[in-house]
């Protein structure tokens, strides 16, 4: 019989806000657990500011259009909009001190979502190296204190990664991270300076990009996914716990049914790293570069032409 190379998704959990956590991330464990899949989660350990996003409205084109298509009040809930403006921002990683070890226990991979999440997301580009290493040694910190050991993978909130994050993240003794978008694991270039750090990049878009685009429905983004699955070229697909562990749970569990049916095999970032760090001749490098995607405000971090690493 001719072998056929199975379907491969990695799932990515992000997780942004204490809801997210407390609520989401339980929801999805469970969804998980009943199906056997294994995931990697990666949680913003700091100040729960989701409030703050209420002002990007202001700055980011697209972003109103954007809250209003995914219901985004409703979604997040009206406490949660007002976190780091009206009321104190609540710390995410210290809210929930159980929820993180039994994920791992279940067999998924947590790594770190930053600590400042809105911090991260706006205002990287024109951090200081001292600021993004004061971000990690906090996410860190949380991270010891519920596991015991520095967590080894990060995730870039909000797709933005520099060449300071990366210097930071790779001194801080992460295995890789997954800070961009875009086709296949690479070694990223800025300038003429590229990254010793293993980028694995979300390879699809996301459902709150594509949710309401030209009417696009949560079983058409789910159907888009499927038809995006390549046999032996392993996809990242970035989930949000508010949304995919929130009001669209239903329609996620159908999907990975779905996948389960066609005989998708899921992975955990960890592992997919740990297999292309074994050959690491073949890593190609890439150019990062800011750029925008359709359905996100403002730019993300877009992994640019590969090339051949001499
Ligand atoms: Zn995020």
């Amino acid at each position: 019989m001719e072998y056929v190379a199975p379907l491969q998704l990695g799932l990515k959990v992000d997780v942004d806000t204490l809801s997210g956590l407390t609520e989401g991330v339980v929801a999805l464990a469970n969804i998980f657990g009943a199906r056997d899949i294994r995931a990697s989660f990666y949680v913003a350990l700091g100040p729960d500011n989701s409030g703050r996003a209420i002002f990007r409205v202001f700055r980011q084109q697209g972003f109103l259009e954007k809250m209003l298509r995914t219901r985004a009040p409703s979604v997040y809930g009206f406490p949660t909009m007002l976190y780091g403006t009206v009321f104190k921002a609540p710390e995410i990683g210290a809210a929930a001190p159980q929820v993180l070890p039994d994920l791992r226990v279940a067999g998924h991979e947590v790594g770190i979502h930053g600590y400042d999440h809105a911090g991260w997301h706006d205002r990287l580009h024109t951090m200081t190296r001292d600021e993004v290493a004061h971000e990690i040694r906090q996410a860190q910190a949380v991270f010891l204190k519920v596991f015991g050991e520095p967590a080894t993978s990060f995730a870039a909130p909000g797709w933005q990664a520099s060449r300071v994050s990366r210097t930071v993240l790779a001194e801080a003794g992460m295995l890789y991270a997954s800070d961009t978008r875009g086709t296949q694991p690479f070694s990223p270039r800025f300038g003429a300076w590229v990254s010793p750090l293993l980028e694995i990049p979300t390879t699809l878009p996301t459902l709150d990009e594509l949710l309401g685009f030209n009417n696009c429905s949560v079983e058409d983004f789910y159907t888009l996914i499927l038809s995006r699955l390549e046999q032996g070229k392993p996809q990242v697909l970035t989930l949000h716990a508010e949304l995919e562990g929130g009001p669209f749970r239903e329609a996620f569990a159908r999907f990975l049914d779905l996948c389960l049916e066609r005989g998708v095999t899921f992975f955990r970032l960890v592992d997919y790293a740990q297999e292309i760090l074994e050959r690491p001749q073949d890593i190609p490098s890439a150019p990062v570069y800011q750029g925008r995607l359709p359905g996100r405000a403002g730019t993300v971090s877009r992994q640019g032409t590969l090339e051949d690493r001499s």
